[in-house]
C-alpha cells in the first residue's frame, strides 16, 4: 500500500519512459506525504539512494536507502542541504555570482540519475496563478535537475497547463535528447496538470551523432 494515490502515477510515468533502475540514486521534490518515494525506493532497490525533500514533514519510510529533506526549495539553504546530502561540495558564492551573471547554469556535478518533481503550489482557484506558480516550481526543478544530474540523467516535473508551458518546454529541451509531456491516467481527475518527461540529460544543445 502505498501513501499516496500519486504513487500510480510515478509507476505509469516510468512504464512510459522508463525512468528508474537498479542503484539509480533519485532526488524527488515535493515528496510528501511519500508516495513517490515508496514507489522510487522499490524500482532503484537496496543499492539505491532516495533523497526527498518538502516543506511538510515526511513520515519515516522503513526503506533505508530514502532520506528526507524538510524545506522550501525556493530556498538557497534547501538546496544546501541537498548538496550536502548528495556529498556534493557546496558552490562557493564566488562562483554562485558568476554563474548568476553569466546566465550559465553551473551543472555538471553529475551524481544523480533521476530527478522527478510533483511539486505543486497552494491552489488559489486563480487559473494564471496557479499556473504561473506552478510553472515556478518546474522552473526550480529544472535547475536542480542541470546541478545535479548526470549525463544521459532523466528529469520529470509536473506542470499546470497554461500559457507558459510552450517557453517552459521549449527551454528544457536544449538539454536532454529529448522532451515530451505525459498525462499519467491516474491524473485524469485534475486534467490540468501534466508532466513533462525529459530524457537524456546532455547539456548540450546538438544530440550526438548516430
Ligand atoms: N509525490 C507526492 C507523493 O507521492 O506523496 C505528492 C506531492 S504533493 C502533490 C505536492 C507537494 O509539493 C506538497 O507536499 C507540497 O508541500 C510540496 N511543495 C510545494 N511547494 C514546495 C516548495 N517550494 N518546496 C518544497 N516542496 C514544495
Amino acid at each position: 500500500d502505498y501513501r499516496a494515490r500519486s504513487a500510480y502515477k510515478l509507476k505509469q510515468l516510468d512504464d512510459t519512459a522508463d525512468l528508474f533502475d537498479d542503484g539509480d540514486t533519485v532526488v524527488d521534490l515535493g515528496a510528501a506525504p511519500g508516495g513517490w518515494l515508496q514507489v522510487a525506493a522499490e524500482k532503484v532497490g537496496p543499492q539505491g539512494k532516495v533523497v526527498g525533500v518538502d516543506l511538510q514533514r515526511i513520515d519515516d519510510l522503513d526503506a533505508h536507502q530514502v532520506s528526507t529533506i524538510p524545506g522550501d526549495m525556493t530556498e538557497e539553504e534547501t538546496r544546501d542541504r541537498l548538496r550536502r546530502e548528495l556529498d556534493v561540495a557546496e558552490r562557493s558564492s564566488a562562483a554562485n555570482q558568476k554563474s548568476k551573471i553569466s546566465g550559465d547554469a553551473e551543472g555538471g556535478q553529475g551524481v544523480v540519475d533521476v530527478v522527478v518533481s510533483d511539486m505543486a503550489p497552494n491552489m488559489t482557484g486563480e487559473y494564471e496563478l496557479d499556473h504561473a506558480r506552478s510553472v515556478h516550481l518546474a522552473r526550480i526543478a529544472f535547475e536542480t535537475a542541470v546541478e545535479f544530474l548526470k549525463p544521459g540523467g532523466d528529469f520529470v516535473a509536473k506542470v499546470f497547463q497554461g500559457r507558459d508551458l510552450d517557453d517552459l518546454e521549449a527551454d528544457i529541451e536544449p538539454s536532454f535528447q529529448y522532451v515530451r509531456r505525459v498525462s499519467p491516467d491516474a491524473s485524469r481527475d485534475s486534467s490540468s496538470e501534466v508532466y513533462l518527461v525529459a530524457k537524456g540529460y546532455t547539456d548540450a544543445p546538438v544530440a550526438e551523432g548516430d
